[in-house]
């Protein structure tokens, strides 16, 4: 994950990391490499640069020169402000509602689908929730098959209706059937477009409003890189989601979206998926991320 980022992050804290004697000059250098990797990555410019400039402003806060370790300190400072743009503490997701639903967004190919699966049978696994799995796409009958096929895969009950092409109307008789039939959660896979149209913003706008759900939770590919923040910009400025779910990042994803979205939308990133297997999912962690990232 993030293996060329972590290589050049790794060269530019090279001299840090060493014990030679560090000046301001190559702490200079440093954070100048350091920008340089992360604009390489796909952190958008701006990004990149508040970022190197807040770890300059604490390195001189914190007296780094005069320090025991200056070397090991600056790259403590490193770590914790990349913990800090990836969103600080973990969030976890919202599940106090009888049900509580779930309703999930984001462009058709991110991987909603998929994640959907992933997150009924992880919540599943928690033995106290008993998901439901309602199929809102009313364009692809396959989109609907392939929920079913998941929902048998991992023992979660799908509703759907395929006589039916309200998504408003199914998403609310799904809620409807999992209140009749002791569903705790209700995870509501909704219809995407290739990319962000005014139809799709409405109708999950629609959907959002019928259903009031406990948490909305946007899904895009890492691999979309600056398209990823993006299209979250425009799903956040309908829909004010609750959190951000980053997928395929097993894939050669070169780690941006992972590190600019949260300060774009201010949303955190809740889970990753890691694979096209329903385990394939974690929750996230900003400070693990950023030990991976940085070795
Ligand atoms: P949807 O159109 O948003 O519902 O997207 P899908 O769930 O159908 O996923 C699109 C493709 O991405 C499928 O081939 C999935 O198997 C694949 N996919 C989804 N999540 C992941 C992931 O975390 N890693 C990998 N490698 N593939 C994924």
């Amino acid at each position: 994950m993030f293996d060329n980022l972590s290589d050049k992050l790794d060269k530019a804290l090279h001299v840090l990391k060493g014990h030679g004697q560090i000046t301001e000059i190559n702490i200079a250098e440093t954070l100048k490499e350091v920008r340089r990797a992360l604009l390489d990555a796909d952190v958008n410019f701006k990004i990149a640069k508040e970022f190197t400039n807040r770890v300059k402003e604490k390195a001189m806060g914190q007296n780094v020169l005069s320090s025991l370790k200056p070397g090991q300190l600056m790259v403590k400072i490193v770590k914790d402000e990349l913990t800090q743009l990836m969103g600080g503490d973990a969030e976890g997701i919202d599940l106090s509602g009888n049900p509580s639903v779930i309703l999930m967004s984001g462009l058709q190919g991110s991987g909603k689908t998929t994640f959907s699966g992933k997150l009924a049978n992880y919540l599943k696994n928690k033995k106290t929730k008993k998901p439901l799995l309602v199929a809102c796409d009313v364009y692809r009958p396959a989109a609907i098959d392939q929920l079913h096929v998941v929902g048998e895969q991992i023992g979660v009950e799908v509703y759907s209706d395929r006589e039916n092409n309200d998504p408003v109307a199914i998403a609310k008789a799904g809620v409807q059937h999992a209140k009749s039939n002791g569903c705790n959660v209700v995870i509501i896979d909704t219809a995407g477009r290739l990319a962000v149209d005014e139809q799709m913003m409405t109708e999950i706008a629609n959907i959002h409003k019928a259903i009031t759900p406990q948490e909305t939770l946007f899904v895009v590919d890492s691999m979309t890189g600056q398209d990823a923040v993006n299209t979250a910009k425009a799903f956040n400025d309908v829909l004010n989601f609750d959190g951000v779910i980053l997928t395929k990042l097993d894939g050669d994803t070169r780690g941006g979206a992972a590190i600019s979205i949260k300060s774009v939308v201010n949303k955190p990133i809740k889970f990753i998926g890691t694979g096209e297997k329903m385990e394939a999912i974690d929750v996230f962690y900003p400070s693990r991320m950023a030990d991976r990232i940085l070795g």
